[in-house]
């Protein structure tokens, strides 16, 4: 449930309501507004006598939280959630546009170095690359793990881009937050809820992937695993999911990107290079998905697509990166952003 503070409760009021909160067995978690704090009470609400909460001091009123999910839930928070990442705290949310790109896998040094340095580049404010690759064929490049790692941090180093990479098992969480600024919990993960804990005891953002065939619900209800471990910084990423067209690698629905921030205010990515797997769809899909409110993009950009170690396919090129985002930063200026 929700309890509303009227405006202008005092701290103490705020405090005398998390207590009322602990002593019903509840967790609480307050969220501060701008003009006004909520304090969400998560768990076994039965025995909770709402009436009690709603007479403390400065309550406005006491709701039920309706989505199964509850944290991730604009119920709670109406504001829309802003994540910083990487060194330079690069907003995730709000009226610009992210950009993160690289290759789907980091390589070796002279591939990722010139990669980064296109991102920078182009505007981009992240670095993505994958150290530890989950493929679908176990004899499929697996990536470089921990020496792609350093590879990424190096690039950092140089470019100040904030690093995304993947984590694909519970214990190398603490490994790959040595090395990047944001763990991505890939599509076939998204429902590995160890793993979803895992990252949300984690100090690092969260970008969390849909799975392949996974509803909003249960999308965001893997978020809330996130949060509800303690991490409130999750970007959701859609990723497309399977259907029986097969002139895609997966079909791309950005119907999602408004349908989720009408139900979170968690900021909302778009992959348009997993969700179509054809480089020649990535720019167009990319300006429909700004188009369509996407807070940023997370986009395969290669160096040499013919020769990449994966996903060649749906890697655009440096240059298309270029030209893609001065076609972005016009599409944002229509929408009231900026790219
Ligand atoms: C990736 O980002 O390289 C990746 C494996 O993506 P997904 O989990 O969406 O398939
Ligand atoms: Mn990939």
């Amino acid at each position: 449930m929700i309890v509303v503070m009227k405006p202008g409760a005092s701290e103490e009021d705020i405090q005398h309501v998390v207590q009322l909160v602990q002593e019903y067995g509840l967790k609480e978690n307050v969220i501060r507004g701008t003009d006004r704090t909520v304090i969400a009470a998560i768990g076994d609400k039965r025995s909770v006598d709402k009436g009690a909460i709603e007479n403390a001091p400065m309550v406005e009123k006491v709701m039920p939280i309706l989505a199964p999910y509850k944290m991730a839930s604009t119920e709670v928070k109406k504001e829309r959630s802003q994540i910083k990442i990487g060194p330079k705290q690069f907003p995730v949310g709000g009226r610009k546009i992210a950009m993160i790109a690289g290759p789907c896998a980091v390589e070796n040094e002279d591939q990722i170095f010139r990669i980064a340095e296109a991102v920078r580049q182009a505007g981009g404010i992240g670095l993505r690359g994958g150290a530890y690759k989950p493929r679908t064929s176990p004899y499929s490049f697996q990536g470089l793990q921990e020496e792609g790692l350093k590879l990424l941090a190096e690039a950092r180093k140089r470019t100040d881009l904030a690093i995304v990479t993947e984590v694909i098992s519970v214990e190398t969480v603490d490994q790959v937050c040595e090395y990047t600024d944001v763990l991505q919990i890939g599509a076939r993960n998204m429902q590995h809820y160890a793993l979803l804990e895992a990252v949300g005891k984690a100090d690092k953002p969260v970008l969390l992937k849909r799975g392949l065939s996974s509803t909003l619900d249960e999308w965001l209800l893997a978020a809330e695993y996130i949060i509800n471990a303690g991490n409130p910084n999750v970007i959701l990423c859609e990723r497309g999911i399977r259907t029986y067209e097969d002139y895609v690698r997966n079909t791309l629905p950005l119907a999602a990107v408004p349908a989720l921030q009408a139900r979170t205010h968690l900021p909302v990515l778009v992959d348009p290079s997993h969700g179509t797997g054809h480089a020649y769809l990535v720019p167009p899909m990319c300006r429909a998905a700004i188009a369509a409110g996407a807070d940023g993009l997370i986009v395969e950009c290669h160096n040499d697509p013919e020769h990449a170690l994966s996903d060649g396919a749906q890697s655009i090129t440096p240059q298309a990166l270029l030209t893609l985002m001065g076609k972005l930063k016009r599409i944002a200026e229509a929408i009231g952003k900026e790219a």
